[in-house]
């Protein structure tokens, strides 16, 4: 057991200064002063002066490397356990992306499962970029249904050079597999949708939402930050009730060539009334971060950064002047709402004991917890791996 005495308690909801029990895995008191559980088998820490949050919900990250657009040499990597906990997630949704050739749904569930045993949780999207879609076991539908750790189909990519180009009757036909999956399941059964550059967006979208009885919830699309124009047309279909997630993982030349920072975004959507169990924001971690010039040539490649989630967390209350809790919720509740991912994204009894110790001034991270488990220690990792770190 853990006793958390004295931090300032954000569930994402100030709480004010608490004292947080933890048994095993699960939170199983938030009162004023537990002091009275203090014995023996009772480690505490004392957090006076911190700030402790939910650990992160990091909603889209390419586990086992997400693409390599300009050669093999150029596949980007796995993503490393300690690059997820260093940055405060706690929780990962795993995906295949552009390359479903070379990397596969077996790789990816093979990786969520040694991410597990190594404290981390991971929900992973069956599928891939590209239509018809890969799966496990010949079917979206029997994917979602049996195979526990695939909650929805993704990331399908849309008004990208790098899709398929899927009708709207295909995208209807697949988002109704994965709603009919989910409800039978008790999954969220949703589509994440990468959305691209082309001048179409996010328009088949609202496209199969006008011409079915698909809910606009069963879309999850992301990269909304993308330009000035997919950011605009992210805010009406928000303003129509769908959800949108700004990517945080991005560098100074994307920027330049339009990029709205994930914190900007965030700040802009909230300005405008939107609702932030709408909004979230997701690294993109692992992806690769192509450079295309105006021929569709490729001139740079980097790769996404976990760690980006909690710098934009970061920004938006810092430059952004956003509260704390919207900034938070942006990373915790919201993704975990809009995954129906039950037992995470806030600090409430009887859920995982994923917590974050932030420093109050700086926000920087100084301990976190997985499933009730101390895995970072004054900014430095506990976990002791077999591979690099
Ligand atoms: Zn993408």
């Amino acid at each position: 057991m853990k006793l958390i005495k004295n931090a300032q308690v954000f569930s994402p909801t100030p709480l004010g200064q608490k004292d947080v029990l933890i048994a095993g895995n699960k939170i199983i008191a938030i009162e004023n002063d537990l002091s009275a559980c203090i014995n023996d088998i009772v480690e505490v820490i004392d957090a006076n002066g911190q700030i402790l949050t939910p650990g992160f919900v990091d909603s889209l990250v390419h586990i086992t490397g997400g693409g390599g657009e300009g050669g093999y040499t150029t596949r980007t990597p796995e993503m490393h356990i300690n690059e997820a906990l260093i940055g405060g997630v706690t929780t990962v949704i795993g995906v295949l992306g552009t390359d479903a050739e070379t990397r596969s749904l077996e790789n990816l569930l093979a990786k969520a499962y040694s991410l597990e045993e190594q404290g981390l949780s991971v929900f992973c999207y069956s599928g891939s970029y590209h239509y018809p879609m890969v799966t496990i076991t010949e079917s979206i539908k029997r994917d979602i249904m049996f195979i526990e750790k695939f909650i929805g189909v993704g990331e399908v990519a849309i008004a990208d050079h790098r899709s398929s180009h899927l009708t709207p009757t295909e995208l209807a036909r697949l988002a109704s597999e994965a709603r009919v999956a989910g409800m039978l399941s008790g999954k969220t059964g949703i589509v994440s949708i990468h959305v691209g550059d082309e001048i179409g967006r996010l328009s088949i979208l609202q496209n199969v939402v006008e011409q079915s009885d698909i809910p606009i919830t069963q879309f999850y699309p992301t990269h909304i930050n993308r330009s000035r124009a997919l950011l605009d047309a992210g805010f009406e279909f928000a303003a129509q009730g769908g959800f949108i997630d700004f990517t945080t993982s991005t560098n100074e030349q994307i920027i330049a060539q339009g990029e709205i920072p994930a914190a900007k975004a965030l700040a802009e959507a909230l300005a405008k009334g939107l609702n932030i169990k709408q909004l979230t924001m997701s690294s993109d971690g692992n992806a690769s971060l192509p450079l295309f010039d105006r021929a569709g040539e490729l001139i740079d490649l980097q790769v996404g950064q976990v760690r980006s989630l909690h710098q934009s967390m970061v920004d938006a209350v810092k430059e952004y002047q956003l509260p704390l809790e919207l900034a938070l919720s942006a990373i915790t509740r919201s993704p975990a709402g809009i995954l129906k991912l039950k037992n995470k994204g806030q600090i409430v009894v009887g859920l995982d004991a994923d917590l974050n110790l932030l420093d109050s001034e700086s926000l920087a991270i100084t301990a976190v917890f997985a499933k009730g488990k101390q895995v970072i220690k004054e900014g430095k990792t506990l976990i002791n791996t077999l591979f690099r770190s």
